[in-house]
């Protein structure tokens, strides 16, 4: 039997950082993985590299191209005439970047001597020296056999799988997850989405970009709740504008399917209502990944939800077993899954691994991008603290208006009393490489005067942050 100091169950962006962070701190480490891709081969990077960040950015980047061919180029000067979308090739080269994505960390794992286990893990027994045993079954290749490992220390990076609805049950034909909505090798004519959120937004952009009829259907009355109203009210304005029809208030009560098509039932303030699309994609959430896991048999703590319950520092109830990412309480992002990896594997290490729960930034690419770290308004208002508010709009940018990008804004919330930043707000081009100032702004506990006193280059869209940073104090040279 193969013995490490840590065995990594999952090679998500959770469990791989974890695996390699380990054997940069000197520990022997073997990483399970159950799914199964390439020749047999697990594909490392789990959801996000397979069928999540990845590729949802690599189907955003390309239809923003031809909707910018199609809609703005003229703006410049730029003739285009019989642009056409080749849904095959987007999707080829999607996979194709996915895929160098995923060699890439089997590469790293070489480079760090991490050991890939093929099957799926669970923890059986521990030894009388405390050791973990974790047992690894075939998952899908029928010539593999069940092999046993052992490990002082064990990190779950077990993920999270799409949320189910009675109402609508994927076939993975009419009616898709994500994953299958990341694939359609054409363009549905007219398509429907369960779910406001964040993929139902990102994903609805791809296909509406490409000419679907778009149709959002959201149980609750506000649209996008985690995002500062003031921001979620213009996203919600430009993204109909768009042409994604968000229907919010609805309750889906039954769906039908043929070959044809896929009949969706909801109500609304109205009644009852119904609608016929060529495709539906369900996104109403994610679930913790703890099948196969046998965790009752273990002993691991469950908490009501399904999540594995973990304490601040990641620890399990079981001693030396942790638990990272999707599979636990927070926000199901991927840089927080890899930020509890190396924090974890710190701690195992005997270093004092940190995560900052408070400066976890939130990125929705759609078109103005929407990102945030920190409190919202309305959280500050609930809460009581005081605070000043600065914002600077892209429309008064000089690069914006240089790009043509010009909705949007930044919105910065500080404490009234000693002026520390509270909440970062961007709605508006590139906003994903734009918050990582304020992410980093806020780590250092700095306040809106810092950033006010911080140069920016000119012209350029940080601009809009360093205006709004000194709008706090009413100073803002450009509006
Ligand atoms: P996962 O990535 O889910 O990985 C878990 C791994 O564990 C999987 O590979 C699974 O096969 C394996 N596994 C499970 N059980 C076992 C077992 N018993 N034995 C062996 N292996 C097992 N987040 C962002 O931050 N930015 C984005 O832009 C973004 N876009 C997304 C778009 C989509 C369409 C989706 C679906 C998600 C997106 N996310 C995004 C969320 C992000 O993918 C997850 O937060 C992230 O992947 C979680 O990482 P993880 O390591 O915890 O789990
Ligand atoms: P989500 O929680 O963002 O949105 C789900 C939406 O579905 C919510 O608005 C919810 O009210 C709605 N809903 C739930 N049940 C419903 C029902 N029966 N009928 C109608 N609406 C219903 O979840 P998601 O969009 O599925 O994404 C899952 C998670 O994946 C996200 O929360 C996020 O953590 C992660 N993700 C992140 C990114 C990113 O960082 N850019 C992109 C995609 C996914």
């Amino acid at each position: 039997m193969q013995n490490y100091d840590v065995i990594v169950i999952g090679a998500g962006p959770g469990g791989y950082v974890a695996a390699i962070r380990c054997a940069q701190l000197g520990l022997s480490v073997a990483c399970v993985e159950s799914w199964s891709k390439e020749n047999g081969k697990p594909a490392l990077g789990g959801t996000c590299l397979n069928v999540g960040c990845i590729p949802s950015k690599a189907l955003l980047e390309s239809t923003h191209h031809y909707s910018y061919i199609k809609n703005d180029a003229a703006d410049h000067g730029i003739n285009v005439s019989g642009a056409s979308m080749d849904v095959n090739k987007m999707i080829a080269r999607k996979d194709k970047t996915v895929h160098i994505l995923t060699q890439g960390i089997a590469g790293l794992f070489r480079k760090n001597n991490i050991d890939v286990l093929h099957g799926r893990g669970r923890i059986t027994a521990q030894d009388n020296s405390g050791r973990y045993l974790v047992e690894v079954a075939p998952s899908s290749t029928a010539d593999e056999e069940t092999i046993t490992a052992s490990a002082k220390h064990i990190i779950i990076a077990t993920g999270s799988e799409p949320s189910k609805i009675p109402p609508a049950k994927v076939d993975n034909d009419r009616i898709v997850d994500s994953t299958g909505a990341l694939a359609f090798n054409e363009i549905p004519r007219k398509l429907c989405i369960i779910g406001a959120g964040v993929i139902g937004l990102e994903l609805g952009s791809v296909w509406n970009r490409l000419g679907s009829e778009v149709i959002i259907l959201e149980a609750l009355d506000t649209f996008l709740g985690p995002v500062d109203n003031q921001l979620s009210d213009e996203a919600y304005k430009i993204l109909s504008k768009q042409g994604l029809d968000i229907r919010l208030g609805t309750k889906v009560t039954g769906t039908g399917s043929n070959n044809q098509e896929v009949i969706v039932i909801y109500e609304d303030s109205e009644g009852k209502q119904q609608i016929s699309v060529d495709k539906l994609i369900v996104a109403v959430g994610r679930s913790p990944n703890t099948e196969g896991l046998d965790a009752e048999a273990c002993g691991l703590t469950l908490d009501e939800r399904g999540f594995i319950e973990v304490d601040g520092q990641c620890q399990t109830n079981l001693p030396n077993v942790y638990a990272i990412g999707d599979v636990v309480r927070g926000p199901m992002l991927a840089h927080k899954a890899s930020e509890e990896g190396v924090a974890v594997a710190e701690r195992i290490a005997g270093q004092p691994g940190h995560i900052n729960y408070q400066t976890i930034p939130w990125v929705i690419y759609t078109w103005p991008e929407i990102a945030w770290v920190g409190m919202t308004e309305q959280a500050l208002e609930e809460s009581g603290i005081e605070y000043n508010i600065g914002t600077f709009p892209f429309v008064a940018n000089s690069r914006a208006r240089a790009t043509g990008d010009t909705t949007g804004m930044v919105k910065i919330l500080a404490d009234r009393q000693s002026d520390k930043i509270l909440g970062v707000h961007i709605l508006g081009p590139n906003a994903s490489e734009l918050i990582a100032e304020a992410v980093l702004a806020m780590e250092f506990d700095a306040s809106s005067e810092d950033i006010a006193r911080t140069i920016h280059g000119h012209p350029s869209l940080s601009e809009a942050m360093h205006e709004a940073a000194l709008d706090v104090d009413n100073r803002a040279i450009h509006i």
